[in-house]
């Protein structure tokens, strides 16, 4: 089985890491007057990083949206190919701010931009928390980013491994695949 290796950010740290995200997020929305605003949460991996982040924006009308995007399987390992669907509501005309729980290669979220582009927002802005721009396979760059890291699989903090570990309150980095097999 996979095991923790070392942990990369505590409690206190992604905290903070959300907090100066959000200061960012509220004023760029405070300067440009944006009163509504459509927080779309790419389930699952985003959805502790979302509902930490809603609560600290200080926008009127704040909506709170999902859509689904998998591009891993069980384990660690890139497919590759990219599934988008679920999208919970119209966004034509609206404000929207994709939240994200971490950029590696970036095809999840330069699909993902494709894919919503044609629903015609009015304006459509990326924020991933963590960002591995090393891996960096497709061409794209998140409006706002909370932290860089080292090409590390990490978990926790709604991140997971094959489904496991979402719930931890620390952001970790497992075991290498191998390395666990041997480990016994
Ligand atoms: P990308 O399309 O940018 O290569 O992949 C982004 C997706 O891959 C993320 O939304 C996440 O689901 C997954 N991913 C990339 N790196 C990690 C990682 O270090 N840990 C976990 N748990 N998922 C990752
Ligand atoms: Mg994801």
């Amino acid at each position: 089985m996979c095991r923790i290796k070392k942990i990369m950010f505590g409690e206190d740290e992604l905290k903070r890491i959300v907090s100066d995200l959000a200061d960012k997020i509220n004023s760029d929305i405070k300067r440009e007057g944006i009163e509504k605003l459509t927080l779309l949460c790419v389930l699952k991996g985003a959805a502790v990083f979302t509902s930490d982040l809603a609560r600290r924006l200080d926008v009127p009308d704040l909506r709170l949206e999902y859509i689904r995007a998998s591009s891993y399987g069980m384990g660690d390992v890139s497919r590759g190919k990219v599934e988008i669907n679920g999208l919970t509501s119209e966004i034509r005309g609206a404000d929207v701010l994709v939240v994200e729980d971490i950029i590696d290669t970036g095809r999840t979220l330069a699909q993902m931009r494709e894919y919503l582009k044609e629903k015609s927002p009015k304006s459509l802005r990326f924020c991933g928390l963590f960002d591995k721009p090393d891996r960096r396979a497709a061409d794209f760059e998140a409006d706002y980013i909370g932290v860089r890291i080292p090409d590390e699989f990490i978990v926790g903090y709604g991140l997971d491994y094959a489904e496991k570990f979402r719930h931890l309150p620390y952001v970790a980095v497992v075991e290498p695949s191998g390395a666990i097999e041997n480990d016994k």
